[in-house]
């Protein structure tokens, strides 16, 4: 998938619709369409890696922020108490099916443990 037709650029470049809860210029936050909890948002760089594989090479700085932004979004929600999961899927075997790097940010509910 090209950037041009990347569902999650559209997304960080406020060109298609989306529930944002956050917005930088490094990275957008917004509600995943199909929630699989009670809070499931979905934390992106602005910029275009098809996954973690192919942001190995990014600056450290920006996946750190990506996981400091869900993680005070996990405190908006109140969910820091209760506990939360952050997870990316990479390739076929994780089931990744949009191919613009984004962390899941899941929480609100006891989560199923489903580590393989
Ligand atoms: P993954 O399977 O890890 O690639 O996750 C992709 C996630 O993106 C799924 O949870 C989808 O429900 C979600 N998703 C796909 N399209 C959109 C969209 N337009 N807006 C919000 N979430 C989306
Ligand atoms: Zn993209």
């Amino acid at each position: 998938m090209t950037e041009q037709s990347c569902i999650f650029c559209a997304i960080a470049a406020g060109q298609q619709p989306a529930t944002v809860v956050y917005r930088d210029d490094r990275v957008t936050a917004f509600w995943d369409i199909r929630p699989q909890a009670k809070v499931h948002v979905l934390i992106i760089p602005n910029q275009h890696f098809s996954s973690l594989d192919d942001a190995i090479n990014a600056d450290p700085a920006l996946l750190g922020h990506c996981l400091q932004v869900a993680a005070r979004l996990a405190r908006e929600q109140g969910i820091h108490t209760t506990g939360y999961r952050v997870v990316t899927n990479v390739g076929p075997h994780s089931g990744q099916s949009v191919f613009h790097l984004h962390f899941h940010l899941l929480g609100g509910n006891p989560l199923r443990l489903a580590l393989g």
